[in-house]
């Protein structure tokens, strides 16, 4: 009884998760300009609501309750994450929440001040603070929890990993990269390219694919945004996106990452809708399949094919100017740079190192943050080898921090690991792969994630769901083969 109990608490926090979802996607398409005040009331709210479902079952004791032996094997991984986000919320007080979002919000707002002005010191006290709401929440976990405080941070976004694992897998491929790095940079073609697609060709380009992909328009729909994302709610994904026609696919390729997360989304198990374990597998995982779409199969010489085609079949482009050769070598360039959201996908694990280096020596070496830039950008050297001019192209060119997100970008590289050594899997175990690709037919390789990835939800972690759809734990070789692949042995 209690456990139903706790199924049907759990179901109405994920109905408020929803609602959230749709009024933050109103928010950042459509609503008018002055409604924000009113808009940040309304959501505020319902952080009320989901904290007194929590209240409920701390009152009733509901976890005490049920007799976990009379669970079957789903119920009772369920019944684990249930309590894992009951354990989060029951560790820290409701205050202690509310403060660390006000915080948070105040940050936020002075960041994207401080970046338009490359200037930290705008955002600097602010920061201090919400570092420091953010230290306390990560020790007062840590003590409950007997693990490292940045380990908690961690958890709360992937439960497989932590900073041990982390810093075994990316002194690896940090390596790797580091010694690849010379010859990929050698072996780049350099493309004259002086042709673009207007805003309405990038548009029509991109629903073809989403289209072709299976991503479901009567669960979900494409607008436009000033900062892209993929939301919504359950059975409604909202999927934003930004044109620019100076760049003719980065939009196009950004909108293909988010069609990976929206098919995720609508491939999860129906029937544990509202529940944890129907939920996603953890950030690494959604990252995996964003990546699996953008990386593996959009940006692969055989897709650039079939886009050849539908620029010409669709949209009347001289696929003598349009050719696959074209389309495939200026969306996979390999350029040093600053920006981590505009970085190719070789340099991409080292941004990515650069900030887990830096988000650790601040939870677990109380690093001075009142110094934020002097630390990014002389570790920025360390890794990827650049002097930073500017704190715009450095430390403010990220919101996570600003928005109290440690222990989150760890997760974009372990997606990418993931994502290469899922494709070398569904490479072997399909037939025509290189060939399907060239014709667009994406539905044999949707279908495996659905069946694989999507439709497992939340039931496993990442090492026992590799193991049961590639028959190995997480292996960094795919990755290393992938980038040796694409960028030595070259196709074109
Ligand atoms: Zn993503």
């Amino acid at each position: 009884m209690s456990y139903k109990n706790l199924k049907i608490l759990f179901e109405e926090q994920s109905l408020i998760n929803d609602i959230s979802g749709i009024l933050n996607w109103d928010m950042a398409t459509y609503m008018p300009e002055n409604s924000r005040r009113q808009r940040i009331k309304q959501i505020t709210k319902l952080y009320d609501y989901k904290k007194n479902i929590f209240n409920v079952i701390k009152k009733n004791e509901f976890f005490n309750k049920v007799n976990e032996f009379e669970l079957d094997k789903f119920d009772k991984i369920n019944f684990e994450l249930m309590k894992n986000k009951f354990d989060y919320f029951n560790s820290i007080s409701v205050d202690k929440l509310k403060k660390k979002a006000e915080l948070s919000i105040e940050c936020e707002g002075l960041w994207r001040e401080a970046k338009e002005k490359s200037n930290f010191n705008i955002v600097k006290n602010s920061f201090v603070k919400l570092v420091k709401s953010i230290k306390e929440e990560s020790e007062i976990l840590s003590q409950i929890k007997e693990k490292k405080k940045y380990d908690c941070l961690i958890f709360k976004y992937d439960r497989s990993l932590d900073s041990k694992q982390l810093f075994k897998i990316f002194n690896r491929v940090e390596k790797f990269i580091k010694k690849k790095l010379p010859l990929i940079i050698k072996n780049q073609k350099k493309i004259d390219f002086h042709y673009f697609l207007n805003e309405e060709d990038q548009f029509n380009l991109s629903k073809i694919f989403m289209k072709q992909l299976g991503f479901d328009f009567s669960r979900g729909r494409i607008d436009k945004s000033l900062h892209p994302f993929c939301g919504g709610g359950t059975q409604d994904v909202r999927i934003t996106t930004r044109f620019t026609e100076e760049d003719s696919f980065s939009c196009f390729d950004a909108l293909m990452h988010e069609t990976g997360h929206a098919l995720y989304e609508q491939g999860l198990p129906q029937k544990w809708a509202h529940q944890p374990i129907g939920s996603a597998g953890g950030m690494s995982l959604h990252e995996s399949q964003s990546l699996f779409v953008e990386m593996q199969i959009i940006k692969s010489l055989p897709v650039s094919q079939f886009i050849q085609q539908i620029l010409k079949d669709k949209l009347g482009k001289d696929p003598n100017v349009w050719s696959s050769e074209v389309i495939y070598n200026i969306r996979n360039s390999v350029t040093p740079g600053y920006i981590r959201v505009d970085s190719d996908e070789v340099h991409y694990p080292l941004h990515i190192i650069h900030r887990f280096n830096i988000e650790y020596k601040i939870i677990e070496e109380d690093a001075n943050v009142e110094h934020l830039p002097d630390l990014w950008n002389e570790e920025f050297s360390k890794t990827l080898g650049l002097d930073v001019h500017d704190d715009k192209s450095g430390c403010l060119q990220d919101i996570h921090w600003y928005g109290g997100d440690f222990g989150y970008f760890p997760t974009y590289s372990i997606g990418a690991f993931i994502a290469a050594q899922l494709a070398c899997k569904v490479r072997t175990e399909l037939i025509n792969y290189d060939l399907n690709l060239k014709e667009g037919n994406f539905k044999p390789i949707i279908m495996w994630l659905r069946e694989n990835i999507h439709n497992r939800g939340n039931f496993l972690k990442i090492d026992e769901l590799l193991e049961e759809s590639t028959d190995e734990k997480l292996n960094l070789k795919y990755f290393e083969n992938h980038i040796i692949d694409r960028y030595i042995k070259k196709e074109i």
